[in-house]
């Protein structure tokens, strides 16, 4: 019997296939049908698969489905390589903490590029309103849904905004990112109380380097949808990302850009700047555009070396 799973975790030779609240370890037998052609092409997590059942646990897989995106990291060194870390991911949700740690509109905006270029949706979540100022993050509610970026605030520790949170993972697969300390463990724990311990050992023996980095897991929802535990942060570094191209993952600023005096204006200096002229008319959100401006100044022009965030 056939049927189609997903990939939420892979050693070296097995895979771990969900479907429908069950497991199933299977193998790898000759050529996959479905793979591109090229070499070394392997299954990754996220990967929709059809495989066929040898027992109520073990299958094997016959075909992968095509892949829909994949969110990769560079391998360092001078020539460098794409890793792939998991495929089929719908979008990336930045948790944000409104104070401690405190809130980084620049780190925030990071994110949102790194979501850009791996054709991710961006999903913002600002937690800890329990400890925010009335009113200290309308601007954000304000523009960033504006932009195409949902936004939810959240209280783990209150249980404030939890259903709406629900609702912005259910069905999709999510991958979750932020700094440590901004609610990530707590907020799943209240979500999905039974998959916070899976999750925190998995951090922890990362943290031991029992794992190599590449280690990842999709963690299946029970109310639908799956989250990939967080690769480090360090991974998510800007690769890849040229200094010229910046400018097309604000995209924000694309119906400007076109105005613009210079037709490869990086509007940063440049005259008759069409983008700087709506940051001042308010047509573009400043902080947007400041973060623009840092993260041009950081970026190295050559893509292997490695821009951590
Ligand atoms: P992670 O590193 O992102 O997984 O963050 P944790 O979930 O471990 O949370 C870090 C600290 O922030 C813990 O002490 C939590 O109790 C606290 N915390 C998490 N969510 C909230 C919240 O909504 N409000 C407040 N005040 N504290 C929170
Ligand atoms: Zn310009």
């Amino acid at each position: 019997m056939e049927l189609t799973g997903k990939v939420i975790r892979s050693t070296r030779s097995q895979y771990v296939v969900y479907q429908e609240g069950k497991r199933y370890t299977c193998s790898v037998r000759g050529k996959i049908a479905g793979a591109p052609d090229g070499e070394g092409f392997s299954i990754k997590v996220g990967d929709d698969v059809r495989i066929r059942k040898i027992s109520d646990q073990e299958g094997v897989i016959e075909r992968v489905l095509p892949r829909k995106s994949k969110l990769s990291r560079a391998v360092g060194g001078r020539f460098y390589r794409e890793h792939i870390i998991a495929t089929n991911i719908d979008q990336m949700v930045i948790i944000m903490s409104v104070k401690k740690p405190a809130f980084k509109s620049g780190l925030l905006d990071r994110y949102l590029v790194i979501a850009e270029k791996n054709g991710l949706s961006g999903v913002i979540c600002i937690n800890k309103t329990d400890l925010a100022e009335e009113n200290q993050f309308s601007e954000y509610a304000d523009w960033y849904p504006r932009l195409g970026y949902p936004v939810y605030f959240t209280s783990a520790i209150e249980e404030v905004g939890l259903d709406h949170f629900r609702k912005a993972l259910k069905d999709k697969v999510s991958v979750l990112v932020g700094h440590s300390g901004v609610g990530k463990s707590s907020l799943v724990q209240k979500i999905e109380p039974s998959l916070n311990l899976k999750i925190s050992e998995i951090s922890e023996k990362r943290k031991k380097g029992k794992h190599t980095t590449s280690f990842v897991e999709l963690f299946p929802l029970s109310f639908g949808g799956y989250i990939i535990d967080t690769p480090g942060v360090r991974e998510l570094g800007l690769w890849d990302v040229y200094r010229d191209e910046l400018k097309s993952y604000f995209t924000d600023f694309v119906n400007q850009a076109g105005q613009c005096q210079f037709k490869d204006c990086s509007h940063i200096n440049e005259p008759g700047c069409a983008v700087k002229a709506a940051v001042s008319s308010g047509e573009i959100f400043s902080q947007r555009y400041r973060s623009y401006c840092q993260m041009y100044h950081d970026l190295k022009t050559m893509p292997y070396e490695l821009n951590p965030l």
